[in-house]
């Protein structure tokens, strides 16, 4: 842990423009804590932040009550840099080669069993795990369940999770910090949290950096952190356990291309969620639009131009790079999209892109006016396409496991709900009120609900499937408590 702030900067040799926090987060919200640990993985004991989510946990068990959530993460970001020559891919390759950084995987067997017995990860023996062997179904008395065949927990979210365990394995006394929730699935946020690693809160919207000191250790999540983020805790002089997922870095490899190509990025995502953020900060000229409508309303602005210069900007307003021109900076463009995005709307809304830039600037002319990369996750595309699969099978009721800010379970549940069955999203097996038959959940989007007698007599099929950041013994706990509902259900009409 040797070396100063200065010293680092100098070895980057990059700008010197102060950076300061922001970029907000979505604290880690409440879960039900999982099993004790160990010295060795263990820092600092229970966090203030753990205190905040066992307090809501509890609050939750009790009450139920419904509570609207917000799905978003505000853009904000740290301070970007006003100096043009400030190159983030340049930086971030000198980085990588900075002592006091680290993307390195180590794939250490210990760190991979002890998630595996604190409930982290894959399911090894327990129902999820049976009923991948016996055909994603299990039947328990009146409820037969199907399990989606592609579900849960990827690559990219493992290895962030086991890099973490093996970075509090390699520095076991030092303070760590993560940047925002490792992955958005409260239970392993949790569990990071009872290990000693501190999440770095907000003040008004604005992460607080200001408690992290020289010579920490700092964390970046799966999806990534924002290049002033990194630019700042450089100065800061802390070491930097970068867990973002390869096909994240991808996506920024793709926005940077468009920049040496002087194309504007078109980024398919919500403006204000972590991992769009970072990839703006890695496009020079960008315009993030959330869905097929605002894509539409763009083209049509091409084409027809169908609004003025200030309606575009005003409708677009948190949406774009700074400077932004609408007139000058859609000439010519390239697609790139939030991995958890749905696919089929990525791939349509590139399709409109690349028929308007044809429309405008003649067939032989395209390649100087449209660019795509393919940077959709293999992860989240199978997660949807077993989805369709499974509703197409008609299930009494869909249950979708996952964080109520992960974005990629949030697309499980409308793909759901825009199937008409009825769907049931719930973060933790806690949501499930075991006595009284009843159930709070949410919607895609966003509203918190609650519903009473939800589980119906007699026979029914329960199709499942959970979000990628969502370790199997979540959805196993749901299962165990839709089991005992539906007992107590029975025993409670026999008598
Ligand atoms: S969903 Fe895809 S992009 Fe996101 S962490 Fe998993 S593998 Fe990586």
């Amino acid at each position: 842990m040797s070396g100063t702030t200065t010293a680092l900067g100098m070895m980057l040799s990059l700008s010197s423009m102060p950076c300061s926090s922001s970029s907000s987060s979505s604290a880690a919200s409440s879960a039900r804590s999982t099993t004790s640990s160990s010295s060795r993985f263990d820092g600092r004991g229970t966090s203030s932040m753990t205190m905040k989510m066992i307090a809501a946990t509890r609050r939750r068990r009790t009450t139920m009550t419904p509570t609207k959530i917000s799905t978003s993460v505000r853009a904000a970001g740290a301070a970007k840099t006003s100096d043009t020559s400030f190159d983030p891919r340049e930086y971030r390759r000198k980085l990588g080669k900075s002592d006091r950084y680290t993307r390195k995987f180590l794939n250490d067997p210990e760190a991979k069993n002890r998630m595996e017995e604190e409930g982290i990860g894959y399911s090894m023996s327990g129902l999820v795990a049976q009923m991948k062997e016996k055909n994603f179904v299990h039947v328990e008395g009146d409820v037969t369940v199907k399990l989606a065949d592609s579900y849960g927990f990827c690559w990219g979210v493992e290895r962030a999770v086991q890099m973490c365990y093996e970075a509090r394995k390699q520095y076991p006394t030092e303070k760590m910090w993560i940047t925002n929730e490792i992955i958005h699935n409260p239970t392993v946020n949790m569990r990071l949290s009872e290990m000693g690693v501190n999440f770095i809160e907000e003040k008004d919207g604005v992460k607080d950096f200001g408690p992290v000191q020289s010579g920490e250790v700092v964390v970046l999540p799966a999806f990534g952190a924002s290049i002033h983020e990194m630019k700042l805790l450089v100065e800061k002089g802390v070491s930097i356990v970068d867990t973002t997922c390869p096909w994240v870095s991808k996506v920024w490899n793709a926005v940077d291309r468009h920049a040496r190509k002087v194309f504007t990025s078109i980024i398919h995502g919500k403006y204000a969620h972590e991992e769009t953020v970072a990839t703006a900060s890695f496009a020079k000229t960008y315009l993030v639009v959330k869905d097929m409508k605002e894509a539409s309303w763009v083209c049509d602005y091409i084409l027809n131009g169908t609004a003025t210069k200030a309606e575009f900007l005003e409708k677009f307003k948190n949406a774009h790079s700074d400077g932004f021109d609408p007139e000058k900076d859609l000439n010519a463009v390239g697609i790139a999209n939030q991995t958890t995005m749905l696919k089929g709307e990525t791939e349509a809304i590139g399709k409109l892109f690349e028929r308007t830039m044809m429309e405008k600037h003649g067939v032989q002319n395209l390649g100087e006016h449209y660019l795509v990369t393919d940077t959709i996750c293999d992860a989240t595309q199978e997660r949807q396409d077993a989805i369709y699969k499974l509703v197409d099978e008609k299930p009494d009721i869909m249950m979708i496991v996952g964080g109520f800010n992960s974005s990629n379970t949030s697309h499980l549940q409308e793909i759901s709900e825009d199937a008409n069955i009825t769907s049931f999203w719930v973060d933790t097996a806690d949501r499930i009120d075991t006595e009284n038959n009843k159930i709070a959940w949410r919607t895609s989007y966003g509203e918190m609900r609650e519903t009473e007698n939800w589980l119906p007599e007699g026979k029914l099929t329960i199709g499942i499937t959970s979000g990628a950041s969502t370790p199997d013994k979540v959805v196993e706990d749901v299962l165990e408590a839709i089991f005992m509902s539906k007992a107590k259900t029975a025993a409670g009409s026999a008598r």
